[in-house]
């Protein structure tokens, strides 16, 4: 291969790689230094040639992408719900199969003028900022145990200018207030599990939850009513086999509207329940708490 080669001969070359089409393109959009929105400007201009600096800028990008790292982290940016976030190995890469939580969520919040909400284990602020941008006029907090990972929520929310308010904590430990929705994507991969090998670059405290992976959401489920208003909701992402599981746990602490919502994959990805209106906040019909 030539090391000036032209565009199109360079994404020719990242496939011989491994890589697919829309990673290369994304990796050879931020060398010429153009966003991932350009990608039609790629393909009007596939006979430019490209010099020997960025073409070895290009081959490393490649070579990392190839390696595991996500495209996200190596440019620094990820869209989510439209907004352009800036992300790096501190957050979980935002996956686009979230989105099916922040749709959710919109439907909860529709009826209320100003809705207050939690977005809890936020990371990059994605669900949390989503939320605001989509509803000037809801009240929202994003909270998170890590300090690095508000930095990067803080960050994009100042950037984004959505006055998203960022407060950490461990799930709702350190959270005074009452929500009408609660959401969360926590950790929630099995610790033995396989499919962690290939996700060695991201937090690793973003992605495992215990040996069956519901640790975490044991503790939001429990946490929760506290802090819901009347007929407020929690609504939860999971793993591809937990629907039934995370069904039980909301069950079994009282809520009522228990169901799950598919993913875009068709797959039940998230689950979520109302705490009863007329309940008071923190009451766990027929169960004592511990
Ligand atoms: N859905 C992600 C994955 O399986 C995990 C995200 C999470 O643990 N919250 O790759």
């Amino acid at each position: 291969m030539v090391n000036t080669p032209t565009l199109a001969q360079a994404l020719a070359q990242a496939h011989t790689l491994g890589l697919a089409r829309i990673d290369a393109q994304l990796l050879l959009l931020h060398t010429v230094g153009r966003t991932g929105s350009d990608r039609a400007w790629l393909l009007a201009h596939d006979t430019d040639v490209l010099a020997p600096a960025p073409h070895a800028q290009f081959l490393a990008l490649c070579q990392r992408r190839a390696a595991g790292e996500p495209v996200a982290y190596l440019t620094g940016h990820k869209e989510f719900y439209g907004l352009p976030l800036q992300v790096d190995a501190r957050v979980l890469d935002p996956r686009p199969d979230t989105e099916t939580l922040v749709d959710w969520a919109l439907e909860v919040m529709a009826p209320l003028p100003a809705p207050r909400v939690a977005d809890l284990g936020t990371g990059s602020g994605a669900i949390a900022l989503a939320l605001q941008s989509q509803r000037p006029t809801a009240q929202v907090l994003a909270v998170d145990a890590s300090s690095d990972a508000l930095a990067v929520a803080r960050a994009n929310g100042e950037r984004l200018g959505l006055p998203v308010q960022c407060v950490q904590s461990d799930w709702l430990a350190g959270v005074d207030g009452v929500f009408d929705a609660i959401v969360s994507n926590p950790p929630y991969i099995p610790s033995g599990d396989p499919h962690l090998a290939a996700l060695t670059h991201e937090p690793l405290q973003a992605l495992a939850s215990g040996a069956d992976g519901l640790a975490d959401l044991r503790t939001i489920v429990a946490q929760a009513p506290a802090h819901l208003a009347p007929g407020g909701w929690l609504l939860l992402e999971h793993g591809y086999d937990q629907a039934e599981a995370v069904r039980a746990l909301l069950t079994q602490r009282g809520f009522v509207q228990v169901q799950s919502h598919n993913d875009l994959a068709g797959i039940a990805r998230c689950t979520g329940g109302q705490w009863a209106a007329g309940a008071p906040a923190g009451h766990s019909p027929g169960q004592t708490v511990k």
